[in-house]
């Protein structure tokens, strides 16, 4: 394996969320190089481990990984590392009843439809001005489930139609359609010049030279409502299975549902979640390396492509996607195995003669014994001194004032208001470094154990 840390550059149009998504960042990548498919598979397990240490110790054990779509990478098995989070731009599709997790992107869509139990045949109606599938539905009062609408794309190569059919309540799956298509698409701009009739298209008796697909989710659909190809004009009674061709096919093409069938455990269990992407890992397979001709000599001496793996983590969205798991009002509260300082000492008043002596000693001796500190000595108000310590985030803080002394003792507090308490000052580094030591432990409790 090879890796870097570097500073990459996208012509990102839509900067956003702070580190989440910008045009300058900063990303740990990684490369594995084999010479059998087990092999790349055994260490791909290696890593996937890894990353799960990873994002444990850096305070965020509730990322997850989920089954990716693998898209313009190419390769078959892929897993993206997700926060979930109400901010994120991923959807994220979660059974809660067997734990299945994936991208909404890479998520097999099942759709249960119930047959009726007498078929009508296919009739023209009028349904004049009504063209969306919810005017429609409105106008001859069925539900979306029994509708099949039409939804347009065209091939941004050459402009080129595709046409959907899907039941009215699904929503097409722009990824799964631009993989099955093998080309990029948008959706159509100017449906009139296609030659179909916007808004009444429907999948019986349909001329046209656009590629037509069908959904899955019409298939053992009954007496649907659906456009009759010409103005003013709607089918009822459409029955997918005996109004299209006995060869037409199905094809997974809409996105999962809340609520929807779990592909793994098959009941109506499914969420839907945010979140943000802070890695991801691909098995590659040769597409690489035979096309930038990588080689290397195998035992009977034969040349031959190694077969990749390749693993990154957005190390700028790793600490945004941590700042959103760990907030409050205040100011960010960083897990102290992350924590640009792992404890700050607030020295009030620091012309007081006594509060230099007691904070020099403690920042010294917390130094010695290996402790990151941040010593703030500024002549601030109490005020001023806390707020800019909570926007700095150091999980630990200690307090030094005439105050405290007066006490005989300095106050040792937590960023996360967990505990506040008085230190013998005798013993305050030992104290000190106890604490830091168990917030260390805690953070590592949740680390799972290497593979
Ligand atoms: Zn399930």
């Amino acid at each position: 394996m090879i890796y870097q840390i570097q500073t990459k550059f996208r012509d990102e149009p839509r900067a956003r969320g702070g580190l989440i998504r910008v045009r300058e960042f900063t990303m740990k990548d990684a490369y594995s190089f084999h010479t059998s498919q087990e092999d790349l598979e055994a260490y791909y397990d290696r890593c996937y481990r890894a990353y799960e240490r990873i994002y444990a110790r850096a305070g965020v054990p509730e990322v997850i990984a989920v089954k990716s779509d693998s898209g313009m990478m190419g390769g078959k098995v892929s897993h993206e590392f997700m926060l979930l989070t109400d901010i994120g731009e991923d959807s994220i599709v979660i059974c809660p009843e067997c734990g299945f997790r994936a991208n909404m992107e890479a998520c097999d869509a099942i759709t249960e439809n119930v047959a009726d139990e007498t078929l009508e045949p296919l009739t023209e109606v009028f349904t004049g001005e009504a063209k969306t599938i919810e005017e429609v539905g409105k106008y001859l009062k069925v539900t979306d489930e029994k509708t099949c609408k039409a939804v347009v794309y065209q091939r941004n190569a050459d402009d080129s139609y595709v046409l959907i059919f899907v039941r009215g309540d699904k929503e097409v799956n722009e990824t799964k359609l631009t993989n099955y298509l093998k080309a990029e698409i948008h959706p159509a701009v100017d449906v009139e010049n296609a030659n179909l009739a916007a808004g009444n298209i429907g999948p019986v008796g349909l001329e046209t030279k656009a590629t037509v697909l069908f959904d899955r989710s019409i298939y053992g659909a009954t007496n649907l409502v659906c456009g009759a190809n010409k103005a003013e004009y709607h089918f009822t009674g459409f029955t997918p299975t005996r109004d299209l061709p006995e060869d037409t096919e199905y094809l997974d093409l809409s996105k999962a549902v809340e609520g929807g069938v779990c592909p793994n455990c098959r009941k109506h269990t499914l969420q839907i979640r945010r979140g943000i992407e802070v890695g991801n890992i691909f098995q590659l397979g040769k597409r690489y390396t035979e096309a930038m001709g990588m080689t290397y000599d195998a035992e009977n001496g034969e040349r031959k492509n190694p077969i990749m793996g390749c693993y990154g983590i957005g190390v700028g969205r790793l600490i945004a996607s941590v700042c959103e798991a760990h907030h409050d009002d205040y100011g960010p509260i960083w897990p102290i195995t992350i924590a640009p300082w792992q404890v700050e000492i607030c020295a009030l008043r620091i012309d007081d003669a006594n509060v230099r002596a007691a904070a020099d000693k403690l920042c010294s001796e917390l130094e010695a014994a290996g402790v990151e500190v941040l010593y703030d000595d500024r002549p601030v108000s109490a005020g001023v001194m806390f707020s800019d310590a909570d926007l700095l985030g150091a999980p630990v803080r200690v307090v030094i004032s005439p105050k405290t002394l007066s006490r005989n003792a300095f106050e040792l507090a937590a960023r996360d208001k967990s505990f506040r308490e008085d230190i013998a000052i005798d013993t305050a580094a030992d104290a000190v470094e106890a604490k830091v030591k168990e917030l260390i432990d805690a953070v590592n409790a949740k680390v799972p154990e290497r593979l």
